[in-house]
């Protein structure tokens, strides 16, 4: 096995021994990104002198015996966070050449923890969008099949993890961006519940649901990552002050591989498994309702009730989103105008002109539809009637999950409608594009954690799973993905 396949507890225990370094591990992972990337697409910008750098220091630190969950592991990361002296496009031609002087809370949190940064991330242009083809910088491809969409809008973090290319990647997740790609690309993807960590150093799409997350190989490796990163944040008044809990512990309770029986009906007794009708509507793809079951059957064998539940406002999931997120946009893009980072033109007759210019050039098509949908959502005389009756209805929304958990512990639904679509099949249909998000929105409407894991395969290309909890049982959702995962 080449050493970048490895997930973090495997690449943990050699690191610990002294078989492999963190320059090994750091130099296998650029290896395979120089090897994959150019037709992939998957990485915008490596940071290889930097990355070679913090692999010596962190065997430096091992050497003297320091022993932590991510010392020496390189990963990548989406480029819409900040990271001090690295550039930060959001694949936008707006931040074209961002260098911000400051890092991420994200970021900082895993320097501190010793891991490596290997380099940006690709996505949809400011991560509107399912496909990462709204990026400025050319779509991802899925490393499982060239000719489809990764999924977005983290394809470019998923596909790293997807392709061996980093042990693990940090993504964001608005409205799905880390669930779908990772359903799309065979791996696990974490949307964490709404403050959960800290959004300092991501830029604002959608700030009521803006999360951070994880794309990883395994549950077990997420918990980890999403230990180290979690917690409170004074630089994020968003940010959740409850006590993190230790992820890790909860997924090692099936870490026994030796005498783990799945269908050891005690195993997970008293678990009430809801399984929300509204998401198994009869036009869903029978192959992925079949794939659903055998997750279902799985965890019924080892003692867990399934129960079916009504969210009746799921069907507005979508139309709220997409309410809700364009109107945030269009105020939180309100700043960018290609002043000192960007193309900016200043040959422009009046300032009128200039911002009329620069941002015209600067934002792409669907990033401009957005900004537009939002000033209108927004605009008086249709405030009232399209932001303010969205807001209402997320209300109801949030309700709905508040009621499905009161009899229920947690959600299981597919993640996506269907497995990688060809690369441009939606280009000309936006609203297409935008029920990608069915199964995926209303978790972030509430601010709920939720969790793709591989739940098979359709027409030989891999679909996930999402469980979905209640606020702040990142801790249950993990578990349970562990438990699904095992063979
Ligand atoms: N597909 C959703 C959108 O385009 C999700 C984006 C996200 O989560 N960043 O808005």
């Amino acid at each position: 096995m080449n050493l970048n396949e490895l997930t973090i507890k495997e690449a943990r225990l050699k690191l610990d021994s002294g078989k492999i370094s963190s320059l090994d591990l750091t130099s296998a992972c650029l290896a395979q990104i120089k090897k994959l990337n150019p037709d992939i697409n998957a990485v915008l910008t490596v940071c290889e002198e930097s990355a070679l750098a913090g692999a010596k220091d962190a065997d430096a630190r091992l050497k003297k015996g320091e022993r932590t969950e991510l010392l020496g592991i390189p990963y990548l990361c989406k480029d819409n966070f900040t990271t001090k002296g690295i550039r930060t496009t959001a694949a936008s031609k707006i931040l074209e050449n961002y260098i911000a002087p400051y890092d991420a809370t994200v970021i900082r949190k895993l320097k501190e923890a010793g891991a490596v940064l290997l380099g940006k991330t690709n996505l949809d242009e400011f991560a509107h969008g399912a496909s990462t083809e709204n990026s400025a910088y050319g779509v991802t491809k899925n490393p499982l099949d060239l000719s489809r969409v990764a999924g977005g809008s983290s394809g470019g973090s998923t596909a790293g993890v997807a392709a061996n290319m980093c042990i693990f990647a940090i993504g964001s997740d608005t409205g799905g961006s880390v669930r779908c790609p990772a359903s799309f690309c065979g791996i696990v993807g974490l949307k964490p519940s709404y403050g959960r960590v800290s959004r300092f150093g991501l830029l604002s799409m959608t700030s009521s649901t803006d999360v951070v997350g994880v794309l990883a190989k395994t549950p077990y490796d997420t918990a980890v990552v999403l230990k180290e990163i979690a917690g409170n944040d004074k630089l994020d008044a968003t940010s959740a002050p409850e006590k993190i809990t230790d992820y890790k512990e909860a997924v090692n309770s099936f870490d026994f591989e030796d005498d783990f029986d799945k269908n050891n009906p005690e195993l997970l007794k008293g678990l009430r498994v809801g399984w929300p009708k509204e998401y198994y509507l009869k036009e869903l793809n029978p192959e992925i309702l079949n794939n659903m079951k055998a997750v279902a059957d799985k965890l019924k064998a080892a003692g867990a009730e399934i129960k079916e539940v009504s969210l009746p406002y799921t069907k507005y999931c979508v139309p709220v989103y997409y309410i809700i997120t364009p109107s945030e946009i269009s105020s939180n893009l309100a700043r960018f105008d290609g002043i000192g980072w960007g193309l900016a033109k200043h040959e422009t007759a009046n300032l009128q002109e200039f911002y009329k210019t620069n941002r015209g050039l600067g934002f792409g098509a669907e990033t401009k539809r957005r900004i537009m949908l939002g000033t209108y959502a927004l605009s008086a005389g249709y405030y009232e009637a399209y932001y303010k009756k969205a807001q209402a209805v997320r209300t109801l929304i949030i309700e709905d999950f508040n009621k499905a958990f009161k009899d229920v512990d947690i959600l299981l639904t597919p993640t996506e409608p269907h497995p990688a679509f060809k690369i441009g099949a939606n280009s000309n249909d936006v609203l297409a594009m935008y029920l990608e998000d069915i199964f995926v929105s209303g978790a972030s409407l509430a601010g709920l954690p939720a969790i793709s894991i591989p739940a098979g395969l359709v027409d030989g290309l891999p679909v996930g799973a999402q469980l979905i909890g209640p606020r702040l049982r990142e801790d249950l959702i993990l578990k349970i993905a562990e438990f699904i995962s095992k063979k």
